[in-house]
């Protein structure tokens, strides 16, 4: 399944988590249905070098963008206070900069490690220690559609 179609369910599964999580303005839906369809693209970030790496790095940076900017607002949108900019920012560099590191000099196989039900469950024990609840929830379900699609559930 290549990532469009990926980026597609996830979004509509997280659009689906987030509406039942409460979220019903038009604003918090839009925002969890992009972040959905990234995180629904997480688990391919093992592929190997191939002409999605690009879009791939680009998911990676727009994921650590958009969930650097959810740790400054816990569970929700909102204009962040200055004072937490630099902890925002610190997050971003550290998503940046582990994904870099770890996909660059460990780079698992291809649906090995990201594709397990454990996987899934780290990424959302690392957005809900940086973010809150909604957006944990949300993440994990789009994170877990991916392995659905793909039709690979393994626990670890
Ligand atoms: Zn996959």
């Amino acid at each position: 399944m290549d990532w469009k179609s990926h980026a597609v369910i996830g979004a509509v599964a997280s659009l689906a988590a987030a509406y039942l999580l409460g979220v019903h303005d038009i604003l918090g839906l839009g925002f969890f249905l992009v972040f959905g369809g990234l995180a629904a693209l997480v688990p391919d970030l093992d592929h190997d070098a191939s002409k999605g790496r690009q879009i791939l790095d680009m998911v990676a940076i727009g994921f650590a963008g958009s969930t650097a900017y959810m740790s400054g607002c816990g569970n929700g949108l909102c204009i962040p206070p200055i004072e937490k900019i630099s902890g925002m920012v610190t997050a971003l560099l550290a998503m940046v900069g582990i994904y870099f590191l770890f996909f660059k000099f460990f780079k698992p196989k291809h649906r090995g490690i990201t594709h397990t039900l454990v996987a899934t469950a780290v990424f959302g024990a690392i957005l809900s220690f940086l973010t809150g609840f909604t957006v944990a929830i949300v993440g994990a379900v789009g994170y877990f559609s991916h392995l659905v699609a793909d039709q690979h559930i393994k626990l670890v």
